[in-house]
């Protein structure tokens, strides 16, 4: 008999959800609260220029794949892989150093910093590749059923790793690296994972890895939001419904089991089982009323960086800018230290420009160009009043003017900022925290917010507040996992 799922989100993980299960012959449904699908990864129009809203690149290409094979399907867009990776331009220096994934190439645009960089280079990401694949499949893609299980499934990576779990990713550069360009510039992965590289173990330099040998960094042909365009078509092919602007806030239980959820009109949404894609832990905290996830405990957990975006639509094509480039200043460990709590000034931020149009011509029209700029900021426990966040975005504009010689105020005819504010009200991101929980050790595999429910026995959760954790490809990992758990307690239907 066909039982029916019903999932709440859109986002990458719940679409990837969606279509994993329609494979195993369940009958999908999806809700939504904004007017599209793809969640944070998504696309903004305005004034005839395009914009992919957050995501602009992704590691571990072969997830996707993973989950066209799984499904069945051709792969539903197209990568492009990035080579450069990016380009880095510190504050005060003329020129930027491209980041190649050819370490030859890479230790010769850092010749007149780092003595040897190729030879270090190798050794640093020898054992940083030593750790991700001695952890991928035992640590990063499996699911637990209780603390303790986790904690012997860790016993299982090699001892010879365990001293990087007790000091610190920006030591591990300490001790490879000599040049501060060059530390900086690999422990920015640190942020990633919202924390700084002066707190983040030194066990997470296997992103290093990740980044520039095993698969680099890619983006889409066509734009991020094709990912999204691709599954909703696979989607639709399976008959699954989606139903935007439709907000969960209550459920009803019967028996141990959710019987429904609830949306803000009132309307009853029923299902057999139920897959949340909304935070993990705040919708246990938000929308259950656990007590585990009450606001004073959520507070308590560290997230990461909240975003402030800048979309601009210009006039003409930007000169001497590559695809996507860090704009870094000389002051990191005190700004690493302050940014979090709001105890630096933001007139003088650290930021990320993707020039969105050079690689994707519709983008923008003819002569013109699309501009995404993200600077990570404190989240709402931190600065909750964003009444400068047009200010905030003037002073970065001015900046980036500044350092690339290209007068982008005078350039620019569309403009749109997005604070904190407006990112946590838009996707409901806790405290507007871009990529969700972060991850420290306490917070990650049996410590992070369970995939499966600990008291509804339907009740299912996937994306980047639960296991394994966020960024694209972990969403989809995360997709993959709380399917596994599915068809362990229900079946496969097919
Ligand atoms: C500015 C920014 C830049 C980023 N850049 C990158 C990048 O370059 N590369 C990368 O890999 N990752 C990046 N990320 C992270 C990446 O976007 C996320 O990890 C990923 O998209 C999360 O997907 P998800 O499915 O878990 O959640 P989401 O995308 O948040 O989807 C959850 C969905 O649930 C909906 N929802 C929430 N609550 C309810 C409710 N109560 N009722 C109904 N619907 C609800 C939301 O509206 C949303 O559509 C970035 C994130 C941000 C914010």
């Amino acid at each position: 008999m066909t039982q029916k799922a019903l999932i709440i989100g859109t986002g990458l993980a719940g679409l990837s959800t969606a279509l994993r299960l329609s494979s195993k012959g369940y009958a999908v449904e999806m809700v939504e609260k904004y007017h599209r699908p793809g969640g944070r990864l998504n696309l903004l129009e305005k004034d005839g220029f395009k914009f992919d809203m957050a995501p602009t690149f992704f590691s571990m290409s072969y997830e996707f794949k993973e989950l066209a094979d799984y499904c069945g399907i051709p792969m539903p867009f197209e990568f492009v892989e990035l080579d450069p990776l990016y380009a880095v331009h510190f504050e005060g220096d003329q020129r930027s150093y491209l980041i190649y994934k050819d370490l030859k190439k890479l230790a010769e645009e850092f010749k007149e910093l780092e003595v040897g960089l190729e030879e270090k280079l190798r050794r640093f990401l020898k054992a940083a590749g030593e750790i991700f694949h001695d952890t991928e499949h035992i640590v990063i893609k499996q699911n637990f059923d209780s603390l303790l299980g986790y904690l012997l499934q860790l016993t299982r990576v090699p001892l010879k790793h365990a001293p990087k779990m007790f000091y610190s990713m920006w030591k591990e550069m300490e001790r490879n690296f000599d040049s501060f360009e060059v530390k900086v510039i690999f422990s920015l992965v640190g942020f990633f994972l919202g924390s700084t590289p002066f707190d983040t173990p030194a066990v997470y330099a296997m992103l290093n890895y990740t980044e520039l040998v095993h698969d680099g960094y890619h983006n889409v042909k066509g734009g991020m939001y094709k990912i999204v365009e691709g599954l909703v078509a696979e989607l639709g092919k399976r008959r699954v419904q989606m139903h935007f602007g439709v907000e969960i806030n209550r459920f009803e239980e019967r028996n141990d089991r959710l019987s429904a959820f609830i949306d803000t009109t009132g309307k009853r949404w029923e299902a057999d089982l139920f897959v949340v894609n909304a935070d993990a832990a705040a919708f246990r905290g938000q929308v259950l009323g656990r007590k585990k996830f009450s606001p004073q405990k959520l507070d308590a957990q560290k997230w990461t960086l909240a975003p402030l975006t800048i979309y601009l639509g210009l006039n003409t094509k930007v000169k001497n800018m590559y695809h996507h480039n860090y704009f870094l200043r000389r002051n990191f460990e005190e700004y690493a230290h302050k940014i979090f709590k709001n105890s630096i000034k933001l007139d003088k931020p650290y930021y990320y420009v993707n020039i969105q149009s050079m690689h994707n011509p519709d983008y923008a029209p003819p002569g013109k160009e699309s501009v995404f700029i993200l600077c990570p900021v404190p989240d709402l426990r931190f600065k909750p009043n964003w009444d400068d966040a047009e200010t905030i975005a003037d002073a970065i504009v001015q900046d980036l003017s500044e350092r690339t010689g290209f007068d982008f105020a005078a350039h620019t005819e569309s403009r749109t900022v997005y604070d904190p504010q407006q990112w946590e009200s838009l996707f409901n991101l806790y405290r507007g925290s871009g990529l969700g929980l972060a991850h420290d050790l306490n917070q990650v595999g049996g410590f992070r917010p369970s995939n499966k429910d600990e008291q509804l026995t339907n009740l299912y959760y996937a994306g980047a507040s639960t296991v394994p954790g966020t960024g694209l490809p972990m969403t989809v990992i995360s997709s993959r996992l709380v399917t596994e758990r599915i068809l362990n307690d229900h079946g496969t239907l097919s």
